[in-house]
C-alpha cells in the first residue's frame, strides 16, 4: 500500500524514490518532511494563499522575511545559524543547501553512500525541530537560543537513532565528538535503510 501511495503522490515530484523513506527517524518525522515538501505545513504564506486572514505573513522567528516553508526551514537567519552548527558538527563545509538536498538524499557534493541515510536522518530531525521551535515561539512565545536547539538536535537524534535496530553500539561521546568511530553503526543503519518498505 505504501508503494502505491508513493507511486501516485510522490514519484511525479521527485525521481529519488529510494530515499523517500528513512527508517532511522520516527514516522512523525517522515510525515512532517513529506508534508513540508508538498507545502502542507501551516506556514503563514501557505495560510495566506488559502485565504486565511492573518495580521502578518512575516516569519515569527526572525521577522526578516515572508514565512514560507523554505524560509522557516532553511533561509531564516535562525535556521541558517542552526544549520551552520549542524554542518560544522558533521565536518561539512558548504553553503549550498536546500530542501531538495535533504529530501532526495543527493546533498550535492556531500553525497557518499556510507553516510547518506544517517546524514539524511539528522537533516530531517533538524527540520522537525526547527518547526517545533517555530510553533513554540508562535503559541507559547518561547524563545530559544541556537546552542539550546543544537543540543536538542544532538540529544534527540542520538536517542532516536540509537534505539534503532543494530544501533546498540552507538555511544554518546562518539556521536558528539568523533562520528568516524560510529562507522559500524552507520553501516548497519545504511544497510537497514536500504531494505524495501515492509
Ligand atoms: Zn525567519
Amino acid at each position: 500500500m505504501s508503494k502505491l501511495i508513493d507511486s501516485i503522490t510522490l514519484v511525479r515530484e521527485n525521481s529519488a524514490v529510494e530515499t523517500l523513506r528513512n527508517r532511522l527517524v520516527p514516522k512523525k518525522v517522515e510525515i512532517f518532511i513529506w508534508r513540508a515538501r508538498r507545502g502542507r505545513i501551516p506556514v503563514r504564506l501557505e495560510l495566506d494563499k488559502r485565504g486565511i486572514d492573518l495580521h502578518s505573513v512575516r516569519c515569527p522567528v526572525c521577522d526578516g522575511g515572508i514565512e514560507s516553508v523554505e524560509h522557516i526551514l532553511f533561509s531564516c537567519q535562525f535556521a541558517q545559524d542552526v544549520w551552520l552548527k549542524v554542518l560544522n558538527w558533521w565536518g561539512y563545509n558548504t553553503s549550498i543547501f536546500g530542501f531538495d538536498d535533504i529530501f532526495n538524499g543527493t546533498f550535492g557534493s556531500l553525497a557518499t553512500d556510507n553516510k547518506k541515510f544517517l546524514w539524511q536522518a539528522v537533516c530531517w530531525i533538524v527540520c522537525y525541530l526547527l518547526w517545533k521551535n517555530r510553533n513554540e515561539k508562535v503559541f507559547k512565545n518561547k524563545i530559544r537560543a541556537v546552542p539550546s536547539l543544537n543540543l536538542e538536535i544532538q540529544t534527540l537524534s542520538f536517542d532516536w537513532l540509537s534505539r534503532r535496530q543494530n544501533w546498540h553500539k552507538l555511544e554518546w561521546h562518539n556521536w558528539i565528538k568523533n562520528r568516524e568511530n560510529c562507522r559500524k553503526a552507520k553501516e548497519a543503519a545504511d544497510k537497514d535503510s536500504r531494505k524495501p518498505p515492509a
